[in-house]
């Protein structure tokens, strides 16, 4: 068997163990063995590509190749290890412009280093696909770097209103499509120059133009454009791999923002078009009338008397850690025979599936942690609601609005029940950057502080209450 036979048919297998990972991380319970079958597919693909490279490059172009591969798996290592759960969207989001810059190298190498080989239609087709390479792999670079910007905070999160910023959106494609005829006519570097400034003014301009409470759409989206920049990568350079995974990629990652833009009643076509059609709503972040307080020993009073309570974890329940005495809550309360269960929005926290994952990190029960659709019709007939470093999943300005920045989008009801303790450290906004009216509902009250300490205070305050009952228990005895 040739080499080249070989490493075609590792790439076979490769495929079908990205094929596999995926299926794999489709489902928590399968998840840690889909991230195993990804590694497996990367090891083989890896080997099957320094083998094919061997038979044309010298010892000190292997000798590259195995000094990047160990920088590169060195940095992958040390940032995933140091990684917090909060910071994965932001870790993706700067990996997706990785991805994005390679695409545009490669681009640019293929224009700069053209096959002798290659003449009339082939070299037309060529001169195509660096060009649309370029342009997708810088549109995903600049894209991923706002996203990582404004994931990490660095930057605003609320959305960019520049004057007439739809039509420099169409403008841009438009020159695109036609800069693409005039270099696949007229092959030059002035064209190719000016369509790597314009994708990269492109791919900031769309995400800066996102609001905060569509961010989540737009990490998988750049997933989707990251998996496309691959794939015309894997055109250029004639690798199968590199085509397949990144339909793979480009494909799921597509299929992934249209699932979340249906749970966020957002439209698809108006997020990847950089919030296309969506009025420029002001963002309000001021306070909106007089808020209640309440401390822990009160809180605890309050729980001791309800019949049903259920908790919404969101971003701040990551923040603070406080999973484990939430579960540990959680626990007593249904040991004194309440009825308590979790209500979890789709897009909470800063990752899909976020809460999920550190309620099942804590042992809560999956069978009490329901979707957003299996429980907010319960809520009017739920006697306290703790909503545990939750903002912009559970504000009512979204049904209530429609001028709101997030109109439109579902959100838990928690204002429906009887008392809502509201679990924060301020005032402030949530990370779409609106406030909040439900701070502000006759049945709502807050409890400032950090979340972990805060439930650890209730905890102590609803042993403190037993203590009288358990003293005459003995007493009795
Ligand atoms: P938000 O981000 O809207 O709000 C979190 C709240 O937690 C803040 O109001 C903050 O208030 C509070 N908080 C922070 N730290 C602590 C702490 N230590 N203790 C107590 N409270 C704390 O949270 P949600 O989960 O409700 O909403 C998620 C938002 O993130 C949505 O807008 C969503 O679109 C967006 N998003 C989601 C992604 C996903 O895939 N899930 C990805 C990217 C964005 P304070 O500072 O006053 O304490």
């Amino acid at each position: 068997m040739t080499t080249d036979t070989a490493a075609q048919a590792a790439y076979v297998v490769a495929a079908l163990l990205f094929i596999l990972s995926l299926a794999g991380l489709s489902q928590h319970k399968t998840s840690r063995s889909g991230v195993v079958w990804g590694i497996a597919g990367m090891v083989v693909a890896l080997a099957a590509t320094v083998g094919l490279a061997s038979r044309s490059i010298t010892a000190t172009g292997l000798v590259l190749i195995a000094v990047a591969t160990a920088l590169g798996a060195g940095i992958g290592l040390w940032r995933a290890r140091v990684v917090e759960m909060t910071g994965m969207p932001e870790l993706i989001a700067i990996m997706h412009s990785l991805v994005g810059l390679a695409a545009a190298f490669v681009g640019w190498n293929g224009y700069l280093d053209v096959d002798a080989a290659l003449s009339g239609s082939l070299l037309a087709i060529h001169h195509a696909e660096v060009f649309i390479g370029v342009f997708i792999g810088a549109v995903t670079f600049t894209g991923s770097v706002v996203a990582y910007l404004k994931l990490s905070a660095r930057i605003n999160s609320r959305p960019l209103t520049l004057p007439g910023k739809h039509v420099l959106n169409v403008g841009a494609l438009v020159a695109f499509v036609g800069l693409t005829v005039a270099f696949v006519v007229r092959p030059n570097m002035g064209l190719l120059i000016a369509v790597t400034v314009i994708a990269l003014a492109l791919g900031a301009h769309l995400v800066a133009s996102i609001g905060g409470g569509d961010m989540p759409v737009v990490v998988s989206m750049l997933n989707s454009y990251s998996g496309w920049a691959a794939a015309a990568s894997g055109f250029l350079l004639a690798n199968n791999l590199l085509i397949v995974t990144g339909a793979l990629v480009g494909s799921s990652g597509a299929y992934l923002s249209y699932i979340m833009c249906k749970a966020m009643n957002r439209s698809f076509i108006s997020v990847i078009a950089g919030g296309f059609g969506t009025p420029a709503a002001a963002a309000d972040d001021g306070e909106q009338g007089e808020h209640r307080e309440i401390n822990a020993e009160e809180t605890a009073e309050l729980l001791r008397d309800a019949t049903s309570v259920i908790i919404t974890p969101g971003y701040g329940m990551a923040v603070a850690q406080a999973q484990y005495p939430v579960a540990e809550l959680a626990r007593k309360l249904r040991d004194r025979g309440v009825e308590v269960r979790f209500g979890i929005h789709p897009v909470a926290g800063r990752l899909p599936g976020h809460m999920n994952v550190l309620l099942a990190e804590a042992n809560v029960p999956y069978d009490i942690v329901l979707e957003m659709d299996e429980i907010n019709d319960d809520f009017d007939a739920t006697s306290v609601v703790l909503v545990i470093g939750a903002n912009d999943t559970v504000n009512p300005a979204a049904t209530d609005n429609p001028s709101s920045p997030i109109a439109g989008m579902p959100v838990l009801h928690v204002w429906e029940a009887a008392n809502v303790v509201v679990f924060k450290r301020s005032m402030a906004a949530g990370y779409a950057g609106v406030q909040n009216p439900l701070f502000f509902r006759e049945n709502t009250q807050m409890l400032f502080g950090d979340a972990r300490q805060r439930v650890e205070d209730i905890l102590r305050g609803l042993d403190a209450l037993d203590a009288p009952v358990r003293e005459m228990a003995g007493t009795s005895r």
